[in-house]
């Protein structure tokens, strides 16, 4: 892995691992957590919505797509109805793009220095415990509540580190913000510049830094607007527990209809 590629071959990839690879002609990257045993799970922003989910068959199209092109698992392609958490083997992840290992606990030189959505300077926790929100997040997904408002990279992000940005999490807007984070924060988010610029500088190297210093003060690693939540607390903190109920019971009559 070097500097200006995170390329890597399938063999060097840990279970744990949050890989990417490039869809459309680098268009854009698509993430996933690698959980080992050749699998991926990941955010896809095809899952199963009220409209079409009245039978399991045709509940996503990624579903399908996936079961009718793979021929190397047969459980690639597991999604919980109405969520966006999708178990893929790494071939249909990939698709016919190049594997990409993303970086964490980078310096911010080497942050700056790379195409944006390839590293962060946050730190990874412990592979069994990314593995752990993964899994936990394909079999619970997320009710009817869309955290990660269709980013792959933020759910990835979210099992290398537990953390959310506070915005995404919606506790931002919820009454319980004030009391889980506290007004400190506040201050803090209306000077991020304020941190990062010590003395007066000239105009123009502010001008040049201004794309590096968004991407350093957007940077989950840097950036204090985050906080730290359990993935079995997502759904009780979050006031997922409705959504989830709903779609439980919805899968309970459906399943008892089919019989
Ligand atoms: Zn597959």
């Amino acid at each position: 892995m070097g500097l200006f590629s995170n390329r890597v071959d399938r063999t060097q990839i840990k279970p744990g691992d949050h890989i990417y690879t490039y869809r459309a002609v680098f268009a854009y990257t698509h993430h996933g957590i690698f959980v080992g045993g050749n699998k991926v799970v990941h955010f896809t922003r095809d899952h199963g919505t009220s409209s079409n989910s009245n039978t399991p068959s045709s509940s996503n199209d990624e579903l399908s797509k996936l079961l009718s092109g793979c021929s190397t698992s047969p459980d690639c392609g597991f999604q919980q109805r109405k969520s966006g958490v999708v178990l893929s083997c790494l071939d249909c992840f990939l698709r016919t793009g190049a594997l990409y290992s993303f970086e964490y606990n980078v310096t911010p030189t080497v942050l700056f220095a790379k195409r944006g959505g390839t590293c962060t300077t946050a730190t990874s926790d412990h592979p069994d415990a990314v593995i752990h929100r993964a899994m936990y997040l394909l079999q619970n997904g997320f009710g009817n509540y869309d955290v990660f408002q269709n980013n792959c990279e933020d759910f990835a992000l979210y099992c290398k580190t537990g953390m959310l940005p506070i915005e995404k999490s919606g506790l931002g807007r919820s009454g319980q913000a004030s009391s889980l984070i506290g007004a400190p924060l506040a201050a803090l988010l209306a000077s991020p510049f304020k941190m990062l610029i010590p003395g007066p500088v000239g105009v123009a190297t502010v001008t040049a830094g201004m794309y590096c210093m968004s991407r350093y003060a957007t940077d989950i690693g840097v950036r204090s607007d985050v906080v730290k939540v359990a993935v079995e607390d997502l759904a009780v903190n979050l006031g997922w527990m409705d959504g989830l109920q709903g779609a439980f019971q919805q899968n309970e009559a459906s399943s008892s209809n089919n019989d």
